[in-house]
């Protein structure tokens, strides 16, 4: 008889922003490496949006999105997956928060807590930010963000002020 493989397959939801280079090009890109990436299936994805920059000031406008994949990656290989695709697209720290061609955030993977040197999930600020509720609420507008804590209570207490669907 043939053994039966059980692989588990676990959802998980990725934040992409940029504002330098292209910004509308560097995510739609983004989305289409991620809807490549090996041991990744069923991509979702939001709309774009136009939001206001955070950090330090001066910088362009940023353009994000949020996709979601289901994976059999580990949470720490998917982030390596995450940061390569980063790599390609020539992302440079140099300020905290400062300006980048492409950045991807693990922002949950299943309804894992995670907290360790390299990864903390959810992500720290996935509450306070509402370049990432809302389209997270548009691909997914049941999903709870901890076992208490619903998207739909988070969007509640985070205005949508000035972002913009494009
Ligand atoms: P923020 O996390 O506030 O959105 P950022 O995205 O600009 O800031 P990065 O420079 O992209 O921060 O990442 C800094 C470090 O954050 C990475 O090296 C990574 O190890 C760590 N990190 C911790 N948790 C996560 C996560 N959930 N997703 C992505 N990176 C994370
Ligand atoms: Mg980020
Ligand atoms: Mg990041």
């Amino acid at each position: 008889m043939a053994e039966l493989s059980c692989v588990t397959w676990t959802r998980c939801y990725i934040g992409l922003g940029s504002n330098l280079e292209h910004p509308v090009t560097q995510v739609a890109t983004a989305l289409l490496e991620l809807e490549r990436l090996d041991h990744c299936r069923a991509l979702v994805h939001s709309s774009l949006y136009r939001s206001d920059p955070v950090g330090p000031p001066g910088q362009p406008d940023y353009i994000n999105a949020v996709a979601s994949v289901e994976t059999t990656l580990l949470p720490l290989e998917l982030l390596d997956a995450l940061q390569a695709i980063e790599q390609q697209h020539q992302r440079v720290r140099i300020q905290h928060w400062g300006p980048r061609t492409l950045d991807l955030d693990l922002l949950l993977y299943g309804d894992q807590q995670i907290n360790n040197e390299r990864l903390t999930v959810p992500h720290a600020f996935i509450q306070a930010r509402n370049f990432v509720l809302y389209p997270l609420a548009e691909i997914a507008p049941d999903l709870h963000i901890t076992h208490k804590i619903s998207l739909a209570s988070c969007l509640k207490n985070c205005e949508s002020g000035s972002l913009e669907r494009i």
